[in-house]
């Protein structure tokens, strides 16, 4: 059983020494367990936290564990009465070609509703992210604007989407021209700015003429400071994702203290600011699957997949994903 380990926790941005790859025998199942092959791996921001150590939401992985996922997997044996060999079902296996399942943790997935490869990104944990996180926390109205950047990503993509199926503008951030292009013509946002633009934040404003009333923060850094003038009053600011400071926080540049600035403008604007981790709407999934389904099937919600083949790149393909060379939900294929 080919497995990819944590070997090392990484200082700043993570490099192909942080990870090992190792053989280890393939786990046989005992009573009420499964044998799962691993066809898609999850790969997702959230990782590079996991990498740590320190408290966080989630417990680090522990220096030579098995590296955490999501993933589609076929049943190979089953000792459980509810799945039969050949089931595909929705796992947290992690980062390797085998694993054990009982049968409360996994999913059983239809592969004739959707291609099972969905079940992590649009119709998963990165589409339900986007979709509770607008719909709770942002509210979109018609007529509002709504910006979010990681545009073309697995959260982006879909954020805008339902902000433009609910009646708003939906102004997309995006890296370079073809995830810009993407973006404005396939996905159909209203507008959208390429993020390493030199005059990036009059590129926004000029998008945003009525300025921003829901900002779905996906990333901070220097994209957030370009947002924060524009926000109208009574905005909503869902705090999804700051991937832009995942491998370290910037150093402070000398001149007024920007958190205080920015307290006054929560004061003065009445912002509404709320971080969320996407299990706290749990219970609503099934609601999020149904109408996000429908969605897909009358072709308002749509994605794209960035496919990596062979476990032996998911650590080469998880880096890329910290810099942004992915272009849309990053998955790796081990099997067919
Ligand atoms: P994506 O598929 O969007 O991939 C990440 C993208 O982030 C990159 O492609 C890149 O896009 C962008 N990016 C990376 N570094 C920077 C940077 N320094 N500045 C600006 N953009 C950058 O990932 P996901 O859709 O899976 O995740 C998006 C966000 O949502 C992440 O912050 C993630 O942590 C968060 N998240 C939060 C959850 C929650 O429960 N709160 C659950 C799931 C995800 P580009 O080239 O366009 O800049």
């Amino acid at each position: 059983n080919q497995q990819v380990l944590l070997a090392a926790r990484p200082q700043g941005m993570p490099t192909p020494d942080n990870f090992r790859i190792v053989q280890a025998p393939v786990p046989e199942p005992g009573d009420g367990q499964l044998l799962l092959e691993i066809l898609f791996l999850s790969l997702d921001p959230y990782m590079r936290g996991r990498m740590d150590a320190g408290k966080s939401y989630a417990k680090p992985v522990e220096v030579g564990a098995v590296m955490e996922a999501g993933t589609v997997a076929r049943v190979l044996l089953s000792r459980h009465p509810g799945f039969v060999p050949g089931d595909i079902v929705l796992s947290y296996s992690g980062w390797q070609r085998y694993a054990l399942a009982d049968g409360a943790s996994v999913r059983k997935l239809d592969p004739a509703l959707a291609p099972p490869s969905t079940a992590l990104g649009v119709l998963g944990m990165p589409g339900f992210t986007a979709w509770a996180g607008l719909l709770q926390i942002g509210q979109p109205k018609p007529g509002e604007t709504v910006v979010v950047a990681a545009a073309s990503g697995a959260v982006g993509s879909v954020v805008g989407q339902i902000a433009r199926i609910k009646g708003a503008r939906a102004v997309g951030i995006a890296g370079g021209p073809e995830k810009c292009a993407f973006v404005r013509d396939v996905l159909g946002f209203d507008a959208v700015i390429d993020h390493r633009a030199p005059d990036f934040a009059q590129q926004l404003a000029q998008a945003c003429p009525g300025g921003i009333d829901v900002y779905f923060e996906n990333v901070g850094g220097k994209v957030w400071e370009a947002v924060i003038p524009l926000l109208n009053d009574f905005a909503r600011i869902p705090v999804c994702g700051l991937i832009a400071q995942y491998n370290g926080l910037p150093q402070a540049e000398p001149g007024p203290d920007k958190l205080a600035r920015f307290m006054g403008e929560v004061l003065k604007k009445s912002l509404s600011m709320r971080g969320f981790i996407q299990r706290e709407f749990a219970a609503m999934q099934p609601a999020f699957y149904q109408e996000a389904a429908g969605w897909i099937t009358d072709g308002r919600l749509r994605y794209r997949e960035d496919i990596v083949a062979g476990l032996d790149h998911a650590p080469a393909a998880f880096i890329d994903l910290l810099r942004g060379r992915n272009f849309g939900k990053l998955l790796v294929k081990l099997a067919d």
